[in-house]
């Protein structure tokens, strides 16, 4: 597949489904109720992607779930409607949905990660097991300390 089909797909995709394109400088965003994505032009396996994930937001499922399950959805769907899927294109799912559970551990625990046996963790190509809550809530009581000696 050459990075000018991967273009035409894509194009082809927002044709169909009347979603509009707007430029994006890095990664990119989509808006499921507008019915735009902003995306930068594909020129790759990894813009194609990307496109494909915000595509996915916008026609993919568990769109309405909370984020996590969200952007798992958008990836399924980009991988299940890629012409071709590439391990660099697998990766760079992989290091997405790695950074929200970085993202979600951060904030821990307000944010649910999705349940054990959700296609979530098989999306981001690791079992479950080695995540952990617990650093978080260890770095967070590090930092109180550290405001109860400091005053800040
Ligand atoms: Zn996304």
């Amino acid at each position: 597949m050459t990075s000018e089909e991967m273009a035409q797909h894509v194009a082809a995709i927002c044709r169909d489904e009347s979603i509009r394109v707007l430029p994006h400088s890095r990664g990119g965003r989509a808006s499921k109720a507008h019915k735009v994505i902003a995306i930068r032009p594909v020129k790759s396996a990894i813009t194609y992607a990307v496109a494909l994930h915000e595509l996915g937001h916008v026609l993919g499922p568990w769109q309405s779930q909370p984020r996590l399950y969200a952007e798992a959805g958008a990836w399924k769907w980009a991988r299940e409607v890629a012409g071709i899927w590439t391990p660099s294109m697998e990766e760079k799912m992989s290091r997405s949905l790695h950074s929200y559970v970085l993202w979600a551990e951060r904030r821990a625990p307000r944010i649910k990660l999705p349940e054990d046996d959700h296609e979530f963790w098989m999306l981001l190509g690791v079992p479950p097991e080695p995540r952990k809550r617990a650093p978080a809530k260890r770095r967070r009581r590090r930092v109180s300390v550290l405001r109860m000696i400091f005053g800040r």
